[in-house]
């Protein structure tokens, strides 16, 4: 029997995974099934059929058919196509949020947040659709006019993980779509009745207001499809959001043959509170950032720096706030839960496998430190070690669950070395009421990753601003700021209205 919030989606019985355009799913049930399971019951949720090779030829032909009729479509028309999926987000997300909690596992306050995000990111395209500004510039020849403009790129590719299920590709979609692009989208194997859901309201909505299809859909049961996508010169844009070791591969395969990649990886995200942070703050912003989503957002706050003035006092109210969260997980959909499971067994390993190495180095387990065995489905306690240097390759490495850990520092400048000194740059923080320190930290000598924040924890981003990061994070930026060029090709135009042809640079060829 199928749960009922995939009833209350029409998701019940097998599903397809492609989306062919022209209102057609495919019918390829010979390619591999996808089984999600509930990461709370280990139950399976349903049965989605991946797609063919065959499939994916169908869907390239069709968006690039459709490309061409969207990119001289105007761009404010464009945006209309954006506000209607908005508008159709917003009647599903309630049932959608409880999708993303079932088959994610993140709460359901945040399965509908991100939602809202769809939602924000949908609004935010639909103003963007009318203020896509080239620049005009002066020409150092007489009679002649200059300015650049952005021109619609083609296909866009969009590869997303599991732990933002939908808003990532929300997050490219609207833009790409108010760009003039035409998007495809692989979802991750482990959440694709999500994207399924998704992709249906969206195109419903493209339906009934008279557009054509912009949206497709792929799922695949192994990776071979999702490498052809990738090397497929037919796609100018590949935006992957994963790990960063499929991300690394990723990028070079794009750029082997010269195509655009936008690549959203890991993070290994920290928080700096020096003396004069303000604990009321400090402390409900540390907690959210380690143990919200059970620990597997990219900007997840996974090392925090204390000054050692504080320190002893910030670690007990600390373990005192982590053990009044034990008491309230559970069941994601639950309006009692505060941490939900972790999306798979493969990731309850991975935590205990970090906590082992932690200890091996010395380190200390101020609390949690163990999976929930008394229990169906992958939960684990909130961790929190001490006594382990920010050096040691646990601490460097990005474990994709709640575990936080603790270091005192003497001095700001030892602080920001160490939030510094990891491989990936996505986000971070401090919390103080030091102006000196605020403006340090944000200087061009402060942080190093692409969201650096003052008096907010590392997690819970705003669509408005542009979000990404440095180093083995990827570069990419997406969503808000302007976002919105690299779904554009940009194209310089000088115009001569003058009778005569002056060469730049004052260049005398005559003839
Ligand atoms: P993952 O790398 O395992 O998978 C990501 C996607 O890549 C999935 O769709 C997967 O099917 C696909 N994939 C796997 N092998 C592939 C291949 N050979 N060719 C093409 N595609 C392939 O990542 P995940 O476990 O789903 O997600 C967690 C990771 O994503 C974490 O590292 C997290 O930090 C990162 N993440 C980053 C951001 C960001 O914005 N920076 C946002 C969300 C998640």
């Amino acid at each position: 029997m199928s749960h009922p919030i995939l009833t209350a989606l029409g998701l019940d019985g097998e599903q397809s995974g492609t989306y062919l355009g022209q209102g057609e799913w495919s019918k390829t049930a010979d390619a591999g099934a996808l089984q999600p399971v509930n990461p709370a019951t280990g139950e399976v949720l349903g049965t989605v059929h991946a797609s063919s090779a065959a499939d994916y030829e169908v869907i390239v032909k069709r968006a690039q058919a459709a490309f061409k009729v969207w990119r001289t479509t105007p761009a404010p028309q464009r945006g209309e196509a954006v506000r209607l999926c908005g508008e159709a987000l917003r009647k599903h997300k309630d049932a959608l949020g409880s999708l993303v909690a079932l088959e994610m596992g993140k709460i359901k306050p945040e399965g509908d947040g991100e939602v809202q995000e769809m939602i924000d990111i949908a609004d935010f395209a639909v103003g963007q659709s009318r203020m896509m500004y080239g620049s005009t510039m002066h020409s150092e020849r007489p009679g002649h006019r200059m300015y650049d403009q952005y021109h619609p790129l083609g296909l866009v590719g969009i590869i997303s993980a599991f732990n933002f299920p939908v808003a990532v590709w929300a997050w490219n979609a609207m833009l790409a779509t108010i760009a003039g692009d035409i998007c495809i989208w692989k979802p991750s194997p482990k959440t694709p009745l999500s994207a399924v859901a998704t992709l249906r309201i969206c195109n419903e909505a493209l339906k009934d207001g008279g557009f054509p299809d912009l949206f497709f859909l792929f799922n695949d049961a192994g990776t071979d499809l999702s490498q052809s996508f990738v090397d497929d010169k037919r796609i100018p844009l590949i935006s992957f959001t994963g790990s960063t070791k499929v991300g690394r591969m990723v990028g070079e395969r794009v750029a082997q043959r010269m195509g655009r990649s936008l690549l959203e990886l890991g993070g290994n995200n920290a928080i700096i509170l020096d003396e004069s942070a303000d604990l009321k703050l400090a402390i409900p912003g540390i907690v959210f950032g380690a143990v919200g989503t059970a620990g597997q957002r990219c900007t997840t706050t996974r090392r925090l720096f204390v000054h050692e003035s504080i320190y002893g006092n910030v670690l007990d109210t600390l373990v005192k706030a982590y053990k009044q969260v034990e008491g309230k997980i559970g069941d994601p959909n639950l309006s009692t839960t505060l941490m939900g499971p972790l999306n798979s067994s493969e990731a309850v390993q991975g935590y205990l496998s970090a906590i082992e190495k932690a200890k091996a180095a010395g380190g200390t387990i101020a609390t949690g430190g163990a999976a929930l065995t008394d229990r169906k489905g992958n939960f684990v306690l909130p961790t929190i070690v001490t006594g382990i240097a920010n050096s040691h390759e646990v601490v460097q490495t990005e474990t994709f669950a709640p575990i936080l850990y603790v270091m005192p520092f003497k001095t700001l400048d030892e602080a920001i070395d160490m939030q510094n000194d990891v491989p990936q740059g996505l986000s971070s923080s401090i919390f103080t009421n030091n102006l000196r320190g605020a403006e340090q930290f944000l200087s061009a000598a402060g942080s190093d990753c692409g969201i650096a924040n003052v008096n907010i924890g590392t997690s819970g981003a705003e669509i408005g601003g542009a979000f990404g990061g440095e180093k083995e994070t990827g570069g990419g930026r997406e969503s808000g700021s302007d976002a919105w060029k690299v779904y554009m090709r940009r194209q310089t135009n000088t115009i001569n209205y003058s009778d005569a042809l002056p060469l730049a640079q004052g260049i005398k060829f005559t003839v």
